[in-house]
């Protein structure tokens, strides 16, 4: 305050001094007389005109630094500021850029002052800087945020979001743009990382069930408006579960990743192939990506996936089953479009895998008559529509019943009578076959004692196991349940399991069945020779029993095929110790055959279909009387119920 005090009082008195000076030395000159009043007005206004000069002098003083200041500050924005910072001339030439901006695309100056900034673009970048962001900058003078793609020296691409004002002559012209891009790459990796998490299967990288979605509602729209058709197919890889669960979880992954690039490699641009799960892939084929063959593409596709797929531990093949369905005949909309391929895809493992069909209606009814008895068998067991029945066993030694088999049957209320093999596919595949299987069990269980404590002699009960059943966790648990609920000996019982369950071969299948084992329940092989061929478990696994399928017996004797199979199956267990028992005997000649061979065990129609349990214990009663089973031959297939 007193510095700009003392500063203005100076120049006062300098202003006020020269003035004065310049006054007497002129009145000295022309020879007026020196008076002091004279000198007050020079005084005041040099005074004055002193302030004046010093305040031009700020100001002017002022303005010149406060330009360099500017000017310093530019530079230095430009050269140390971590942005992106250029400017153009409205030819778009690049007029100066920021060192962070050479440093981010990785040029020297002279590479890139008086080139044009569009040459660092990609290509559809620099479309969109041409068709739209440069004339609406001429026309607004600003753009904010547009998403543009540089492209660095080394050919990587820098992702950006660039914003530029004008700066303008006095007569309004724009004469160069100032523009600030933010590096965004690292940004839109993240962003695009989600959008993949979201959208793409992480296993396989192939587009997940929601891109699919998307893609087939384009397709689908796409073909409203042409009037033209879109094929839905839906793959599933057969038996993948069983490379899964042999070889492990890893090497299915691989396998999988195989085949989903063998899809891919299939595909035309335009058409889509999405992994939806597990073993699982869903196609669609568009007009627009061509004249599309549902069936030509499908045929394309299955010989594709039947070469051998070479990985770690050696070579794996596989087949898979593929449904179609076709917009507009089969369906309208997404849901059921794909409902319906998966319909198909279901009829084509049906008719025996590695093949293709397409949906129809036919397809559609049989879904829906399932539907409706999945529906009725869930209450089945509550309303007490199902019931056993029991066939016998007998030793052709003794000619005796030495057992029975349990066989499950269900009288539907409207439908009457459903076989077995029409319900029981469908209580495994909804998990009913878990409280069914256990009220069989129970009931076969709870029937034998009932048998013994009558007075009969003592005879095995055998009880089909379903495949679901043994695999659930607590099944030894159930089965010592209903052993202690009904008193049955475990020795009387005998479960009766597949081929293919036991040839699984994990840990938990042997260990289950040595629980089973060691508490004395007998073990047989159901259908035996219609399932894997490999015979190495036989000696691996504890069973007691093997069942020789009906189907060779049926064809004693006479076939020769059969017979071989049958004297193979009959020899094999001879030395390996298992008894062996010839299911399906419906005459005489079938049974003196299997005599001849010294099969142990026989049951079939020739001897007595399945019946109620009052009718077994009056076989009992029969049969036990007399040694022998010449009295139930008296009355070949007869039925007793
Ligand atoms: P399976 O265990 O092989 O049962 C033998 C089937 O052959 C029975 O059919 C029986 O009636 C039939 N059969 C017996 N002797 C003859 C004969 O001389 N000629 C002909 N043509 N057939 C004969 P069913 O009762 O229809 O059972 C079919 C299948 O259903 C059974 O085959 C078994 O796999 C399954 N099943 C039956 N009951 C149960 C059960 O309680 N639980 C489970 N999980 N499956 C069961
Ligand atoms: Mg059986
Ligand atoms: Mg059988």
């Amino acid at each position: 305050m007193l510095r700009a005090f003392l500063k203005y009082g100076l120049w006062f008195l300098l202003g006020s001094l020269i003035l004065c000076s310049f006054s007497a030395l002129q009145k000295g000159i022309v020879g007026i007389p020196f008076h002091l009043k004279g000198f007050f007005v020079p005084l005041l206004f040099g005074g004055l005109c002193g302030l004046l000069l010093n305040f031009w002098r700020e100001k002017w003083r002022k303005s010149s630094t406060s330009l360099l200041e500017s000017e310093q500050r530019y530079r230095s924005l430009y050269e140390n500021a971590p942005v992106m910072l250029h400017s153009i001339d409205p030819h778009g030439r690049l007029l100066t850029v920021s060192n962070f901006w050479l440093e981010t695309l990785g040029y020297s100056p002279q590479e890139v002052l008086g080139r044009k900034l569009t040459d660092f673009m990609t290509e559809s970048s620099r479309q969109l800087a041409k068709q739209t962001i440069f004339p609406m900058f001429f026309r607004t003078g600003s753009v904010k945020y547009i998403p543009y793609q540089l492209v660095k020296k080394n050919g990587e691409i820098v992702e950006v979001l660039l914003s530029a004002i004008a700066e303008r002559s006095a007569d309004g012209h724009i004469e160069r743009s100032l523009a600030v891009a933010i590096d965004v790459t690292e940004h839109r990796q993240a962003e695009q990382e989600v959008k993949k998490l979201a959208y793409y299967d992480t296993l396989t990288g192939l587009p997940n069930r929601t891109l699919f979605q998307d893609r087939l509602g384009q397709a689908l729209a796409h073909a409203r408006r042409n009037n033209s058709k879109v094929e839905v197919l839906f793959l599933d890889l057969d038996r993948f579960k069983g490379i899964n669960d042999t070889l492990g979880h890893a090497i299915g992954d691989e396998f999988l990743k195989i085949i989903a690039q063998r899809l891919k490699e299939c595909m035309r641009r335009g058409d889509t192939v999405a992994r939806l799960g597990g073993d699982e892939f869903v196609i669609v084929l568009s007009s627009y990506s061509g004249d599309q063959d549902g069936a030509t593409f499908a045929e394309r596709v299955l010989e594709t996936l039947a070469q051998p797929v070479k990985l770690a531990g050696g070579e794996l093949c596989s087949t898979a089953s593929i449904g179609i369905s076709i917009y507009p005949i089969d369906g309208q909309d997404i849901d059921t479009l794909l409902r319906n391929a998966d319909i198909a895809m279901y009829a084509a493992k049906e008719r025996g895998r590695n093949n293709y069909q397409f949906f129809s209606d036919e397809m559609n009814t049989r879904v829906v008559e399932k539907l409706g008895l999945e529906t009725s068998l869930r209450r089945a067991l509550d309303r007490g529509e199902l019931f056993l029945f029991y066939q016998p066993q007998i030793d052709i030694q003794s000619g005796r019943i030495i057992g029975v088999e349990s066989l499950l049957r269900w009288r539907h209320p409207q439908e009457g009578l459903i076989p077995p093999e029409k319900f029981i596919p469908i209580a495994e595949e909804t998990g009913l076959i878990l409280s069914i299987g256990e009220w069989a069990l129970r009931t076969a269980c709870k029937q034998a004692r009932e048998w013994q404590i009558a007075g009969h002699t003592p005879i095995r009960m055998a009880v089909n196991l379903s495949a679901r059943q043994f695999k659930q966790a607590n099944v030894i648990d159930m089965v010592d349940r209903v052993l202690e609920e009904t008193g049955l000996d475990p020795k009387w019982l005998e479960l009766e399991l597949t081929e293919s369950l036991i040839m699984d071969n994990t840990v938990e299948t042997i260990m289950a069945l040595t629980d089973i084992k060691v508490r004395g329940i007998h073990l047989a092989i159901d259908d035996f020779g219609t399932g894997y061929s490999s015979l190495a478990y036989l000696k691996n696994f504890p069973i007691d029993r093997i069942k020789i399928a009906q189907e060779f017996v049926h064809g004693l004797p006479g076939d020769g095929d059969s017979e071989a199979i049958v004297e193979a199956i009959i020899a094999m267990g001879k030395s390996l110790k298992l008894n062996v028992l010839a299911e399906g005997v419906e005459n005489l000649e079938q049974l003196e055959f299997l005599t001849q061979r010294h099969c142990h065990e026989v049951q079939g129609f020739y001897f007595s279909r399945p019946c109620t349990a009052p009718e077994i214990g009056e076989l009992f009663t029969l049969g036990m009387s007399k040694a022998g089973f010449c009295l139930y031959q008296d009355r070949p297939g007869q039925s007793l119920h």
